[in-house]
């Protein structure tokens, strides 16, 4: 199986160890980081820009900073008043850009409403666009082309894979078309030849959807929204949503009552969300190697 995993009573979907398989994943990126280092001198650096105070986008940009340094990158953490012009930030951008010592470029979202996204998110190099956001990064990943994938979808992947290395045939419906998550991981699915279903907000009937997949994504940011009659016996569910539920952080899945019936399923927290931060690493890796013509390692 490969997969770190708890084991259950009868009748109760595996949990999928996401903290787990991502630790092991950092360790691996932990490695070729040492190996750039120590064969060929290069230090991958992230660049992680903020814009303003938003709470919780400062506890995901020191996260992000903590891991990369534990990775053994090299981490630029800009802050920036919540004030900051759109000009201003363009030019630190195509600063960072030009940058030989960082390989990879990432603006924490939400951005003040001064600053228009889809502006910022073209004026970073795609071949340092690590959150995988940029136009042409999207269009290689619907073309085939090899490029950045954003970071939560190819966490999902990398969990999916470790349960079922090969997905062909298998139908696969995600809930939610974010150019962040659902239109992506999509695409992903797609790419290892699933049978593909995107619903969505206006998706009429949803539960008699949902419960036609194999492989259930859900991105939706509802608090446990999908219940056990939504979940075909047996399926693997990985839950995206990261909901604040009171003082508890729920996913759109509600964990107690589609565990009954799922056959794997994703925690939140501790299922995709960990998942996410290692991916960000490992984009930065391969995107260190792109940089300098080397072969991009399979990091898993
Ligand atoms: P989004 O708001 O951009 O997109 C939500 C999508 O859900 C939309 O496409 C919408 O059509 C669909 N939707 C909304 N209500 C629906 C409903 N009732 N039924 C079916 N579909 C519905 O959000 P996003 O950026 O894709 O994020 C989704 C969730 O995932 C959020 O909770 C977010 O916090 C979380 N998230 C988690 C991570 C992570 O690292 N785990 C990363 C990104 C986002």
């Amino acid at each position: 199986m490969g997969m770190s995993e708890q084991k259950t009573t009868a009748g109760q979907g595996v949990v999928i160890d996401g903290k787990a398989v991502a630790k092991k994943l950092r360790q691996s990126i932990a490695h070729h980081v040492e190996v750039l280092v120590g064969d060929h001198k290069i230090m991958p650096g992230l660049a992680v820009v903020l814009v303003g105070d938003d709470p919780a986008s400062q506890i995901y940009v020191a996260n992000k900073e903590k891991m990369a340094v534990a990775a053994g990158l090299r981490s630029y953490v800009h802050r920036l008043p919540k004030n900051t012009s759109q000009d201003a930030l363009l030019e630190l951008l195509r600063k960072l850009n030009k940058d030989k010592k960082v390989h990879g470029i990432l603006v924490q979202m939400p951005l003040p409403k001064q600053i228009d996204t889809a502006t910022v998110l073209r004026v970073i190099d795609p071949a340092k666009d690590v959150d995988g956001l940029h136009i042409e990064n999207a269009g290689r990943l619907a073309s085939g082309l090899p490029g950045l994938v954003p970071c939560t979808p190819l966490g999902c992947l990398t969990l999916l894979r470790g349960i079922v290395p090969n997905m062909s045939g298998l139908h696969a419906v995600v809930v939610g078309r974010s150019n962040l998550v659902g239109k992506p991981m999509a695409q992903l699915l797609l790419r290892e030849n699933c049978t593909v279903t995107i619903a969505h907000s206006r998706t009429p009937q949803l539960p008699h959807i949902t419960r036609q997949a194999d492989i259930l994504v859900v991105a939706v940011g509802k608090p446990q929204l999908v219940k056990a009659d939504w979940v075909k016996p047996g399926a693997i569910v990985l839950d995206v949503g990261i909901n604040r539920d009171g003082g508890r952080i729920v996913g759109d899945v509600d964990f107690d009552d589609v565990r009954g019936v799922a056959g794997y399923i994703t925690p939140v927290p501790g299922g995709v969300g960990p998942m996410t931060i290692a991916c960000l690493l490992g984009n930065t890796v391969a995107a260190c190697c792109r940089q300098n013509e080397l072969t991009v390692p399979e990091l898993r």
